[in-house]
C-alpha cells in the first residue's frame, strides 16, 4: 500500500483542535506532539508510544495510524516472518501452567502479548471463568489483531479480513479478550468482542469475593481507559479498596517509560497490588525495579476464588 497517500488522506481531515496533543502521554513528558505531525510538521517519532490515545479522542481522523505509517516508512518495517509462520506478531511460547478450560459460553482471545510475554494468564483466566460458572475456551482461529506497526503496509481490507475471520471462528459466541487493544481492533471490524473488564462488569453478581479486603491501585492501561468505571466497580464488588484516583500510560518499552512509570508508581504507592487491564502493562510493571507487585484483573478474580498460582510466576512477587 502507498503509505504516503494514506498519510495525506488522513492528514487533510485534521482541523487542528489539539485534542490529541492534550491526550498524548509522550507530549506530557516532552516527547512528540501528534497535532504537529498531523499539521505537516516534524517530530521525533521514536518518542511515540503507539498507545492510540490520540486516535481515541479524535473524531475527525486517525493520528496514531499516520504516526505508525511514518514510523513504518522511516524504519522500513514490514510484516514479519514470525507472523507469516505463526499468525502472531511475536514468537509465541508454551502456555503454562496448562489452563483447564470448560464449556463454550465465551471464546477467549489471548493475543500476542499473552502468548509471548505473559503465558500464565490463560491459566488464571480459566480459573476466573470457572469460579463464575462461565464456560470458556480459546478462540479457535486466533491470530494477531494486526494493531502493530508491521501491519501498516497491508491494505485496511486485508487487516479487516483477519479480524473478521476470528469473528467467524467464534461461531456466534461472544469473544472476550485479555488485551484491550485486541478487543478494540476486533470491534473496529464489527466483530462482537469485549475486553475482560467489560465482561466482568456485566457479570458482577457472579464474581468471587475476598474474605478480607485488600488494597489495590488500578491501572486499566490506555486501551482500557474507557472502562475505568467498570473496572472500579468490579474491584469493589470483590471486596477491594481502590487507593488511586488517577490512571496513566506505562510507556511500554519507549525511552519515556521510566518517567511515566515513576508517575504511575507514585500514584499507586500505598496499595498492596497494582491491578492492570492490559497484559503489556503487566509485563512493564513486572519489570519496574523497586516497584509494587502487579497482576492482571483475571488473576485478581482467580485469587479471590482461592487460586494465586500465577502470582508466583511474576518477576516481582509480594513479600
Ligand atoms: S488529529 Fe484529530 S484531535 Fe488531533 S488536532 Fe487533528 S482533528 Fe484534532
Ligand atoms: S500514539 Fe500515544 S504517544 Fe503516540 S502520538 Fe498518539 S497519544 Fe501520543
Amino acid at each position: 500500500m502507498d503509505l504516503t497517500e494514506e498519510i495525506e488522506r488522513l492528514r487533510v481531515r485534521c482541523i487542528g483542535c489539539a485534542k490529541c496533543s492534550n491526550a498524548c502521554p509522550s507530549m506530557e513528558k516532552g516527547g512528540m506532539d501528534p497535532m504537529e505531525i498531523m499539521m505537516g510538521g516534524e517530530a521525533d517519532l521514536s518518542t511515540c508510544i503507539t498507545c492510540g490515545n490520540c486516535t481515541r479522542v479524535c473524531h475527525r481522523t486517525d493520528p496514531c495510524a499516520v504516526i505508525k505509517d511514518m514510523i513504518a516508512m522511516e524504519r522500513d518495517i514490514h510484516v514479519s516472518q514470525t507472523f507469516r509462520d505463526t499468525g502472531f506478531a511475536m514468537e509465541p511460547v508454551e502456555i503454562s501452567p496448562a489452563p483447564e478450560w470448560g464449556g463454550d459460553d465465551i471464546m477467549v482471545m489471548l493475543g500476542c502479548t499473552v502468548r509471548s510475554l505473559t503465558p500464565y494468564l490463560p491459566y488464571a483466566m480459566a480459573v476466573a471463568m470457572r469460579s463464575m460458572g462461565v464456560g470458556a475456551s480459546v478462540l479457535p482461529e486466533e491470530t494477531c489483531c494486526l494493531h502493530p506497526t508491521q501491519f501498516r503496509e497491508m491494505q485496511e481490507i486485508e487487516r479487516r479480513s483477519y479480524r473478521s475471520a476470528m469473528g467467524r471462528s467464534a461461531g456466534g459466541k461472544r469473544i472476550v479478550a485479555l488485551c484491550p487493544g485486541c478487543s478494540e481492533e476486533l470491534r473496529g471490524a464489527m466483530v462482537d468482542a469485549e475486553h475482560v473488564i467489560q465482561f466482568l462488569a456485566a457479570n458482577i453478581d457472579r464474581l468471587p469475593k475476598f474474605e478480607t479486603p485488600i488494597k489495590v491501585a488500578m491501572e486499566p492501561g490506555c486501551s482500557a481507559l474507557p472502562y475505568r468505571k467498570e473496572m472500579r466497580a468490579v474491584l469493589e464488588a470483590m471486596g477491594c479498596t481502590v487507593t488511586n484516583r488517577d490512571f496513566g500510560c506505562c510507556g511500554k518499552r519507549n525511552a519515556l517509560a521510566p518517567e511515566l512509570m515513576e508517575d504511575r508508581e507514585r500514584e499507586c504507592a500505598g496499595a498492596d497490588w497494582i491491578v492492570v487491564g492490559c497484559p503489556l502493562c503487566l509485563d512493564r510493571y513486572d519489570d519496574q525495579e523497586g516497584g509494587l507487585p502487579a497482576m492482571h484483573i483475571a488473576e485478581l478474580v482467580a485469587l479471590a476464588a482461592g487460586d494465586g498460582t500465577t502470582l508466583d510466576l511474576h518477576r516481582i512477587r509480594k513479600q
